[in-house]
């Protein structure tokens, strides 16, 4: 029995803890691996393999891309095991950071109509790189004004799809988000994908175009996502003969389903996506 948790986020983009902070939790909380996998951004990996060493924690460099599968649904695809250094991925997830920013505008100008002020001042307040300006960090603003008791309510009130504070926006392409994956040295995975509003055949349907495109593992156990999809994902990691991967999707204290290293095992008979890691 070994504590894995491949799924990750800091302050460097929208977590409460710092990459330091994280790989101290892990830690105390006795991951055996563990991975950092901030959205489009690698800016916290070195602070947090430096900690992990010195702790003598097994640490991996990971990001999680926002991807658009559809004009109108995006998707989360992990980078894992990626050389942080890689120029082409640089330089790939710098482009899908730069659109962050002007989407945040639009999406506090939806929020006015609904009277909510200051809503991109106050995102931004709540982030700890600007570059990376999140919807989480809008859900925090909201929920400090009191228009929700806490930030999964303000996501379903305001900010996931079709609600008031909700926007369109074009990130990376799938292909494009794969090749600076792979050209790093990393294993691509389908990021939680019983969160996405896709029919079982929708799902399917994607799964079967991430195989084709080369894509190799798939999250089987996430923090966000039920223990319903975790079957789900294991047949479809089975059907497509994908690796399998799992991660708390930890954002800080209070806001996370799974803590910290505290993901439960595989189940049997699937590839564990770390025992391809170099
Ligand atoms: P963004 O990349 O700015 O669209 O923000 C996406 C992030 O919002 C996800 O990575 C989650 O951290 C968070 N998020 C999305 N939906 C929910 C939800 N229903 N409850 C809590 N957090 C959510
Ligand atoms: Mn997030
Ligand atoms: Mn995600
Ligand atoms: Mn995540």
């Amino acid at each position: 029995m070994q504590s894995v948790d491949l799924h990750t986020h800091s302050t460097v983009s929208d977590g409460l803890l710092a990459p330091a902070e994280l790989a101290r939790r892990a830690h105390r909380n006795q991951a055996d691996l563990w991975a950092l996998t901030d959205h489009d951004e690698l800016g916290g990996v070195n602070e947090a393999r430096t900690t992990a060493d010195e702790l003598g924690l097994r640490f991996v460099a990971g990001v999680e891309i926002s991807v658009s599968w559809t004009d109108d649904l995006p998707i989360h695809v992990l980078g894992l095991n990626v050389d942080e250094h890689n120029s082409a991925l640089q330089h790939g997830l710098a482009v899908v950071r730069e659109g962050r920013d002007a989407r945040a505008h639009r999406i506090a100008d939806e929020l006015l109509r609904f009277g909510v002020e200051d809503a991109y001042q106050g995102a931004l307040k709540h982030a700890g790189n600007p570059s990376l300006i999140s919807r989480s960090h809008f859900a925090r603003y909201l929920a400090e004004k009191g228009f929700a008791t806490d930030i999964h309510s303000v996501f379903d009130n305001w900010l996931a799809q079709g609600k008031r504070g909700y926007v369109e926006h074009a990130w990376a392409t799938l292909p494009d988000a794969l090749e600076w994956i792979h050209n790093s040295g990393g294993v691509s995975v389908l990021a939680h994908p019983g969160r996405y509003r896709l029919s079982a055949s929708g799902l399917r349907k994607l799964v079967e175009k991430f195989k084709e495109l080369g894509g190799m593992g798939i999250e089987v156990i996430s923090g966000s996502q039920s223990m319903e999809a975790t079957r789900v994902c294991a047949s479809l990691a089975r059907r497509f003969e994908l690796m399998a991967s799992c991660g708390s999707d930890y954002h800080g204290p209070g806001e996370s389903w799974i803590d910290l290293g505290k993901v439960p095992q595989l189940p049997d008979g699937l590839q564990p996506v770390w025992n391809s890691f170099r």
